[in-house]
């Protein structure tokens, strides 16, 4: 059995870029060291702590990053896999029944490349919207592991290899966890985000970003403010939230210009420019930060209003599209 006592008790927070650095280096190996050796997990601890001598330095970063970079949720576990320039594939291994999904592979050869660093296999994939950067590892993938591909019944002819069609309302199991199906259309008209009420987790795609929200490139303003409405009410403040991007350090500038009166905020960019300073990622974020600093969720706000020149009595999808169309030409 995978045990976080030495798999998953790293500091979320070691990134690859982190990792290539000898003294985090030595950091991380040191504590791979530490731990029992059980199971999959431990047979690759074992081949770590004997032929670390050996092993090809590229191999051994990249299973010390498959360490860095999975967090625990329950029986859920998360593995972070950095992907193109700025994209984030999940991989989540449910650790009692054994099952692994993979949330938007814009590329498979990282995922296999981590898949096969971890000893699992894949029992499907999540899609939360048709862009390439989400989809394009849907095939390879499917091809090499005879996995299912669940997406938006609406996008069916736009998710290559789709096999199971979700539409609002949907539900599915992941191991013996119920996962719910939100469409949040608006950065493209088909668009769902996966909650898994169980573990406090949801994957969001391109809908919400750290202190930013997706662009319009379908829907409209009305659409994607009712979007980020409906995660704003779904999922409780202590939800951990799973974007598809690092943005982070370009929303929190442009948040700050909209919102200065916002000491939150004010005080999680120093956090945010820290960390990326570090290169280390920002995501996950959870959603009582994000109702605290993103503007596209403050829409109601009365000194974001004004900040932007808008009126106190202005409707909130009208103050939405204003900071939308000031996040675009920014
Ligand atoms: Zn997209």
């Amino acid at each position: 059995m995978f045990k976080k006592d030495w798999c998953f008790s790293l500091d979320e927070q070691i990134h690859e870029e982190s990792a290539e650095e000898g003294g985090m280096f030595a950091r991380s190996l040191s504590a791979l060291r530490r731990g029992p050796a059980r199971g999959v997990a431990g047979s690759r601890q074992i081949r770590l702590f004997h032929d670390e001598g050996t092993l090809a330095q590229g191999h051994r970063r990249r299973a010390l990053e498959a360490t860095a970079m999975a967090r625990t949720h329950g029986d859920v576990v998360v593995h972070t896999v950095p992907a193109l320039s700025d994209n984030y594939i999940f991989i989540l291994e449910h650790q009692k029944r054994k099952q692994v999904a993979v949330i938007d592979p814009s590329e498979s050869k990282p995922v296999v490349d981590r898949l096969e660093d971890l000893g699992l296999s894949l029992d499907c994939i999540l899609n939360t919207h048709h862009h390439y950067d989400h989809t394009d590892g849907n095939l390879a993938l499917k091809d090499r592991y005879d996995c299912k591909v669940f997406g938006f019944s609406g996008d069916s002819s736009r998710i290559p290899g789709i096999t199971h069609h979700l539409s609002e309302g949907s539900e599915f199991h992941f191991g013996d966890e119920l996962v719910e199906v939100l469409e949040t259309p608006g950065h493209t008209t088909g668009h769902v985000s996966f909650y898994f009420p169980r573990s406090k987790i949801a994957f969001v795609g391109d809908t919400l970003f750290v202190m930013g929200c997706g662009r319009l490139f379908e829907g409209s303003p009305q659409q994607m403010h009712a979007s980020l409405q409906k995660l704003a009410t779904t999922l409780p403040a202590d939800t951990t939230v799973y974007c598809a991007h690092e943005y982070t350090m370009s929303n929190a500038k442009f948040a700050i210009t909209v919102d200065s009166g916002n000491q939150a905020l004010a005080d999680r960019f120093r956090e945010i420019e820290s960390l990326r300073s570090q290169k280390l990622k920002t995501v996950p974020t959870t959603m009582e930060a994000e109702l605290k600093t993103n503007p596209f969720l403050r829409c109601g706000d009365g000194d974001l209003k004004r900040c932007i020149g808008m009126a106190g009595d202005a409707e909130e999808v009208e103050v939405f599209r204003r900071v939308r169309q000031l996040k675009d030409n920014f």
